[in-house]
């Protein structure tokens, strides 16, 4: 997994057209084409429109996909996740958020080691690309060094997908935390021709201050280094259980202060934060976000399974604030499909809301793509198809029993579709899923993968002092 990336798979012809298919470009004129395409030349979108005109300007040379009976979107992007919890899936189940926090996260971030990150961050980036995923946000919740880092981004690398890796920044991180965060964004930040960026983590949550694991000094340090290196700081904020007994809301009963405010009173709230899960966020709150331009990660499989409640997400829209869509690690919910993420967005508002259409099959494809992207601050190179763009895409197949039959081809692909169903994914402009099946990675390797996986998995988890099922991989 730590090797040397493998060569890029081999070029097709200079220019790549996709065509025929159902064309979402989710642009700032929300532009459909049926019968549409897209044309790619050295990993850019240079042209999108109806397939007549796109191939009568892009000329006979170009290598055709053929997308008839597909719809063909901007590849996804996850705001929130991490990677290496793909070794602990089916171990979170029945717990609140706080208890998984004591007996789940803690002894596993406590014995996971570099090498077992490094290969649930290959197989993550599998999982990811096969659903449809181009880009990901790797929240980093251990105390890591440059050599964990390097681990885990040569894997992503290897494996094509786009990740943004954001660094802890916490006084347990190895050596001076700033200077590692900044030596690790001198090293990566731009790799792989632009695929991999670095942002940082920065953990401001009321037990985390409260528990001395991170000072008001680092977080005004750690904003600092982000705005001199113009990235983001990804932050969980405002989560956990509805109980107002413990965790998050015993806090803000107790004290009065709530995790935005607090970053307002520090003067640090602005465009630069990507706040995961924003579950119990109050009016004054969604305020203070709306006026900061700060990004919220919605992640509502993650608080689905911990029973953690419904973030007001079509309040803070209405507001005016920018909420993305991220899956959280899988060690909470068991997956990484960004079409689940969109699915349950949208039933969790309407039941919310007793409103059929508090968000509709398109709100949360925006979401799930230029949202995501614009939190992140990638919405100039990457989240809609347009001219100008990295070409990363994914093309899902509406032919199948389950969806031959559709009148509306957003509904069909947020609704009735899996992420594992995309037929072609690419990433600046690479096929690294076509017709189904990994480009960079044959059946043989795939399978010695997963094992490597397995083994990696049981052994963590002994280290952990996981009492994981008998039966776990039988
Ligand atoms: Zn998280």
């Amino acid at each position: 997994v730590t090797s040397a990336p493998r060569e890029r798979s081999p070029r097709l012809a200079a220019t790549l057209l996709i065509e025929g298919g159902f064309v979402v470009t989710v642009d700032a004129n929300a532009r459909v084409i049926d019968d549409g395409a897209v044309a790619i030349r050295d990993g850019i979108i240079v042209d999108v429109g109806p397939t007549a005109e796109v191939a009568a300007r892009i000329g006979p040379e170009a290598e055709r996909i053929d997308a008839r009976g597909c719809i063909v979107v901007p590849g996804f992007v996850n705001t929130h996740q991490h990677l290496w919890y793909g070794l602990f899936k089916g171990l979170g189940g029945g717990l609140l958020l706080e208890r998984w926090v004591e007996q789940l996260l803690l002894p596993t971030a406590a014995s996971i080691t570099a090498a077992d990150a490094a290969v649930s961050s290959y197989l993550c980036a599998f999982e990811m690309l096969a659903s449809g995923t181009t880009t990901c946000l790797d929240h980093s919740v251990t105390a890591t060094d440059t050599s964990w880092v390097d681990g885990v981004l040569r894997a992503v690398d290897r494996a094509g997908i786009r990740t943004m890796y954001c660094k802890e920044i916490r006084p347990s991180s190895a050596g001076d935390p700033l200077a590692t965060a900044e030596e690790v964004h001198a090293r990566w930040h731009g790799a792989a021709g632009g695929r991999i960026g670095i942002g940082f983590v920065v953990e401001s949550t009321a037990h985390w201050v409260a528990a001395r694991l991170v000072s008001e000094d680092l977080i005004l340090g750690a904003h600092g280094l982000a705005t001199n290196l113009g990235t983001r700081l990804s932050n969980h904020t405002a989560g956990g259980t509805m109980a107002v007994e413990f965790g998050y809301l015993e806090s803000v009963r107790r004290t009065g202060r709530t995790d935005i405010g607090f970053l307002h009173g520090l003067g640090v709230l602005d465009d630069r934060w990507v706040l995961a899960h924003a579950l119990n966020v109050r009016d004054r709150d969604i305020e203070l976000l709306a006026c900061s331009g700060a990004g919220v990660a919605h992640t509502p499989t993650s608080e689905s399974c911990r029973g953690g409640g419904i973030a007001p997400v079509r309040r803070m829209r209405g507001a005016g604030v920018p909420v993305a869509l991220g899956s959280d690690g899988p060690m909470v919910d068991t997956s990484v499909d960004m079409i689940e993420q969109m699915k349950v967005a949208l039933m969790l508002q309407n039941q919310l809301h007793l409103d059929p259409a508090a968000l509709t099959p398109y709100d949360v494809l925006a979401m799930g793509t230029i949202e995501g992207a614009r939190i992140m601050g990638l919405e100039d190179q990457i989240g809609s198809l347009e001219p100008g763009k990295r070409a990363d895409i994914a093309v899902f197949d509406l032919d199948g029993p389950g969806d031959a039959v559709w009148h509306d081809p957003i509904a069909a692909l947020v609704l009735s579709k899996h992420g594992t169903d995309a037929v072609h994914v690419l990433v600046d402009g690479e096929l690294l899923v076509r017709d189904g099946t990994y480009t960079r990675l044959d059946a043989a390797e795939l399978a010695a993968l997963a094992v490597e996986a397995r083994c990696h998995a049981v052994e963590a988890a002994a280290r952990a002092g996981i009492d994981a099922p008998k039966w776990a991989f039988r």
